[in-house]
């Protein structure tokens, strides 16, 4: 069976994969637990609360300080088909009625409201009648006395746990200082919350990407460089997992192959072996990684290009666990542009999820072919800034990799 909130996540809003932190935070709220979710500006924080508001169906309340703020998600989430409302002064009387209307006949999935509407007296009567399965607190360090955006209203909302007392509740902010974290977990959760905070760079992993021309050759003379290191190799097909292990076999390395192409018995035995074993080679389609957990992956190799940098922060992610020197490496290719574009052309999807997939898929090949810093470019795309970093093949050497430049230029141009 398919997880729900990945249905939900690629049904309503046409995305393939999870942000860092989405996915963690929707399980945890689907769970039934608090979360106080920590995450840079243009992380994606939205998402982490309207995933599981529609998982769990009933009605989820949106606390929002700013109106504006609120008619963006509203319209936003109306866009995707979601039925979303808001009650706000500045409303006239007739439209918040509607709107009311709506919420109380069970239509509204999420309900957009600033926090000194929530929390009078008619309000918290009249939802309480209702059947709220979440409450999403955004821009939570308004809670906190200590920051410059203190807002009073904000302090009432400390009363929700006790109000809605089976109702788990996720408390969201950019705002990362410790003190400013133990405000709000006090204030909202008596303490007893799960705290996730997303920093999303991993620093020892080494960032790389190389035009493609003889894949085997190039992954065959990477796995040499790091011999006796255990390591993950995704490729794009069942066939060439296969291929590329035998051929990595046959020079000596020792290799697995992994794709869901495989008796479940194969599969366990070659996942084990990689588990287990130090120095074996993985070489697997993305449906290898799923919750492994090895802590000392020395590499991560992709001789194709991944479905989108969400997809590939994820892969990467699997190397370097331990916190050593580790590499993430890329073969780039002009054909792999061009399967990746006919694998959404070729999609029951949407016009607008597909052209945004195709501008999704634009940011990941501007980062193959960037001179820029690597990693700025990555932690960018999830809103961190970056200084240069000093470990990525573009800060350790200054000369651009042109080849692969010219080559995707021409394809943008046709
Ligand atoms: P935040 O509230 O953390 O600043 P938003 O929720 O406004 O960030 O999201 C920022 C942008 O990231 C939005 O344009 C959103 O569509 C995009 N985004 C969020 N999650 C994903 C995802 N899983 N895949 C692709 N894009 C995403
Ligand atoms: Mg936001
Ligand atoms: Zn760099």
């Amino acid at each position: 069976a398919e997880d729900p909130k990945r249905r939900v996540l690629k049904d309503v809003f046409g995305f393939d994969d999870f942000r860092p932190g989405q996915d963690a935070v929707t399980e945890a709220l689907l769970a039934g637990r608090h979360v106080l979710a920590v995450m840079p500006t243009g992380a994606g924080k939205s998402l982490c609360y309207q995933v599981p508001a529609l998982v769990l169906g009933g009605l989820t309340i949106v606390v929002s300080p700013l109106v504006a703020l609120m008619q963006d998600q509203v319209a936003a989430l109306r866009l995707a088909g979601v039925a979303a409302d808001t009650i706000n002064s500045s409303l006239d009387r007739d439209a918040n009625v509607a709107a009311w209307r709506r919420v109380a006949a069970g239509q509204t999935r999420l309900l957009y409201v600033a926090p000194e509407r929530l929390m009078t007296a008619r309000m918290l009567e009249a939802l309480a009648r209702l059947d709220i399965r979440l409450i999403a607190v955004d821009e939570a360090h308004c809670i906190s006395q200590w920051g410059p955006s203190f807002r009073r209203e904000y302090e009432e909302l400390s009363r929700l746990r006790d109000i809605f007392p089976d109702v788990p509740i996720i408390a969201l902010t950019a705002t990362a200082d410790e003190a400013t974290r133990t405000d709000i977990a006090g204030q909202l959760f008596a303490g007893r919350v799960e705290t996730l905070v997303l920093g999303f760079d991993r620093p020892n992993i080494k960032l790389g990407v190389e035009a493609k021309q003889d894949s085997k050759r190039q992954l065959l003379g990477f796995v040499q460089r790091h011999a006796g290191r255990s390591g993950i190799v995704y490729c794009l097909s069942r066939k060439k997992t296969e291929e590329m292990a035998a051929f990595l076999e046959k020079n000596g390395v020792r290799a697995l192959a992994y794709h869901a192409g495989m008796s479940k018995e194969a599969r366990e035995a070659n996942q084990n072996a990689f588990m287990t074993l130090s120095g074996v080679v993985m070489v697997a389609t993305i449906a290898f990684g799923m919750g492994i957990d090895k802590p000392d992956v020395a590499y991560v190799f992709h001789t194709d290009l991944p479905g989108s940098l969400e997809a590939y922060y994820q892969e990467i992610g699997r190397a370097g666990r331990d916190g050593r020197a580790a590499e993430a490496h890329m073969l780039f290719g002009l054909g792999d542009i061009r399967m990746r574009r006919l694998f959404i052309d070729d999609e029951d999807a949407p016009a607008e999820h597909k052209r945004r997939a195709h501008g999704r898929l634009d940011t990941l090949i501007g980062y193959c072919e960037t001179a820029q810093c690597r990693r700025q470019i990555l932690l960018g795309y999830f809103g961190e800034p970056a200084m240069p970093c000093g470990n990525c093949d573009n800060c350790l050497d200054q000369t651009p990799h042109a080849d692969g430049e010219a080559e995707a230029r021409i394809v943008f141009a046709a």
